[in-house]
Parts: structure tokens; sequence; C-alpha cells
């Protein structure tokens, strides 16, 4: 079995392109760290030297309250606590869980299930969750089994005069955030620096950005989706975010091989199984980064032709790089193309 999972990679699909991905200018300050399996990283203009210092710990704050609330990966997480409790009652929930199953339940309608939050039984299964990846491809019984606890209808949103609650039907409904958490919580850093008085910033958590204002030298924060290849730094389109959230899902980076197979982290909810297709990456800027990070998964499960389709009904910013041969295919929709700074390849 050989081994292929780069948890940080897809930050790297995205990056600010002031100085060629390496980094911003030296007037901009940038903060890093690591948070949720990946990496996190502030990039700021025009901040006061108390700004400076507060910052770090108070990103770092927020993205553990955050991790804290909605990890499976972690024991005594809230999300943990909810998986495992059978009960069928409403549970109340957090404003943070409503907006973001929120969020995802309104995806997961509009793409029929192909992004669905309950999917983590069969994330499980081919060990892209905690649990460790399979010595053999699951049997057509597991898969079976696993789909039959997986469901959107299973799960239900409430909106009560004391406040939101979240109720399963079946027991053992297990629901995985891993998709949306990092775009939510890249609107959540871009929340924070708003409530610090930051005016100018470009912030990423995982494969997930936000931006707002300008950098130093006076313009706007600009986003390279890369090339699918091994090589970091090349840019397959520029774009200007205009204050909006991006987020790419692709499938060349999180993988391994099973018995000569090459398994992707993104499951077809439909099948059980992992996509097979050749939709190598699918780039969605949306107003908040939680909005682009849920339907970025979705359409990477329809493949090109449908998303592309969707896109265009429901005008959704969308970039999509498809494997042809030995090519990569970009396409962008009309609405993507609005913010486009450089002519996309062919
Ligand atoms: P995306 O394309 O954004 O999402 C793909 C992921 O979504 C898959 O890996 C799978 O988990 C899930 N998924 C697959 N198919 C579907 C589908 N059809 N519909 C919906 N979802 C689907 N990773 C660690 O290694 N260690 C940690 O401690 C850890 N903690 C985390 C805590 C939180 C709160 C979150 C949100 C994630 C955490 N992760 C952790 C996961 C990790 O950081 C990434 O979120 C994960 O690897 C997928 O992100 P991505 O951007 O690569 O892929």
């Amino acid at each position: 079995m050989q081994l292929f999972t780069f948890r940080y990679s897809l930050l790297l699909l995205l990056c600010a392109v002031l100085v060629g991905c390496e980094g911003a200018p030296p007037s901009d300050q940038v903060f890093q760290g690591k948070t949720m399996g990946t990496v996190w990283r502030v990039t700021a203009s025009g901040l006061t030297p108390e700004q400076a210092k507060q910052l770090p710990r108070l990103i770092q704050q927020r993205l553990d309250a955050d991790d804290q609330e909605l990890s499976t990966w972690k024991k005594d997480s809230w999300l943990t606590r909810f998986n495992h409790n059978p009960s069928l009652e409403p549970q109340p929930i957090s404003d943070n869980v409503a907006t973001i199953i929120s969020s995802a339940l309104y995806v997961g309608r509009m793409t029929e299930g192909a992004m669905d939050i309950t999917v983590g039984p069969l994330v499980n299964l081919w060990g892209f969750g905690p649990r460790a990846i399979p010595t053999h491809t699951p049997s057509v019984s597991q898969i079976s089994a696993a789909r039959n606890k997986v469901g959107l209808q299973h799960l239900t949103l409430s909106d009560t005069v004391s406040g939101s609650t979240l109720r399963k039907d079946i027991p053992d409904l297990y629901v995985d955030l891993s998709t949306v958490g990092e775009g939510f919580a890249a609107d959540h850093l871009a929340r924070l620096m708003e409530e610090q008085g930051v005016r100018n910033y470009l912030v990423s958590v995982g494969g997930a950005l936000i931006s707002r204002g300008q950098h130093q030298q006076g313009q706007p924060w600009r986003v390279a989706v890369q090339k699918p290849t091994d090589k970091f730094n090349q840019a397959q389109v520029i774009v200007d975010l205009q204050g909006h959230g991006i987020s790419t899902s692709g499938d060349y980076r999180n993988y391994y091989e099973l018995e000569g197979k090459r398994i992707s982290h993104i499951i077809d909810p439909s099948t059980g199984q992992p996509i097979e297709h050749h939709l190598v990456s699918a780039t969605v800027i949306a107003t908040t980064a939680l909005e682009a990070d849920a339907w970025d998964t979705g359409l990477m499960v329809l493949g090109t032709e449908k998303a592309k389709a969707l896109a265009n009904k429901l005008h959704l910013a969308v970039y999509l790089i498809t494997k042809q041969g030995d090519n990569f295919v970009g396409w962008a929709s009309p609405t993507f193309k609005t913010f486009l700074v450089n002519e996309p390849e062919k």
C-alpha cells in the first residue's frame, strides 16, 4: 500500500501571489500556525504594534474554540459528543453550529446530496477520518452498512424561540464537517480582524481564504489557483477576490493507493465509493469562505459536466480543472471570469 496524503496541500493550491507565492511584501505582517490538521495564515497591513502583538494569540484562541466545537478528530468536541449521543431528541446548538450546518444543508440540497455532511461513516471506512487507512478495499457489505447510516434526510435543523436545534432520526448518524470547517474558520478569522479594527487582511485556513481591503502596496489581494502539478508555485489563474471568500477542493494530492487503485478522499455518497472521474479540482468564489468551501466539494463529487451545468444555472463563480489525456484543461464560469486578472490558459 502506498500512501500519498498531504494534509497541508490544499492551502498551497491557493496562495497570495504578491511575491510569487513565497510570502507577502516585507511591510505586510504575516502570522501563521496550525489548526484542524492543517495550517492557518494571516497577512495584514497597517497594524499598530499593539495589534501585531495581540493578534497571534487571539487567532489561535478562536481557532482552538472552533476546533473544540466542530472536530470529529477530538474525543471531547461538541460534534463528537453529538455523533456519539444516540438520542433522537432535538439537541440545542450554538449559533456557530447552526451557521455551518445551515450552509452545508443548503449546498447539500442544491447538489442533490453530492455534498453530504453525514458522509462520515464512509469517510472513516475509506480511512480519511480519524480511523486508520484500511489494509484492504472495503467490501460491498461494509460499504452498504456505512451507506445505511448516511443521508441528509436524517438530519433536521430547526429554529425555535429559544435558539436552534439539531435532530437526527437514526441513532448512529455521524456528522463530518471536515469539508466546511476550514471555510467557516476562515470567515471567523475575518470577523476577528474586523473586531480588532484590522481593515486590510488576507486570511486562510487550509484551502479556504477570504480577504478585505488592500495590501501594504495599495493593491488588492490577489490569489493564484495553482496548476495541478507537484510544483507548488505555478499559477493556473489569478483572481482579485474583491472581498469574497475562495476555496479549492482537489483530489490529486489527498489520496492513497490501495490494491493498485487510487483512492480519493472525496466520496460519492450515492455509490459509497471514492470519486474516480477526471475532474481534478474545483475552485469556488462566494460571499463567504464557508459557502465557497461547501460548494467546492459538492462540485468535485458531481464531476465536470454536471458541475458546469450547476455553476451556469446558479451563476456560481467556479473554476474547474479537468484531466484530458496528459493535459489539464481549465474552465471558468461566466461569474468566475469577473474575478480573473489574467487570461486563463487553455
Ligand atoms: P475538502 O475537499 O474541503 O473536503 C474533503 C473532505 O470532506 C474529505 O476529506 C472528507 O472528510 C469529507 N468528504 C468527503 N466526501 C464528502 C462529501 N461527498 N460530502 C461532504 N464531505 C465529504 N485532520 C487531521 O488530520 N487531524 C486533525 O486533528 C483534524 N482536525 C480537524 C478539525 C476540524 C474542526 C476540521 C473541520 C477538520 C479537521 N481535520 C483534521 C481535517 C483536515 O484539516 C481537512 O479538513 C480535511 O483533510 C479535508 O479538507 P480539504 O480542504 O483537504 O478537502
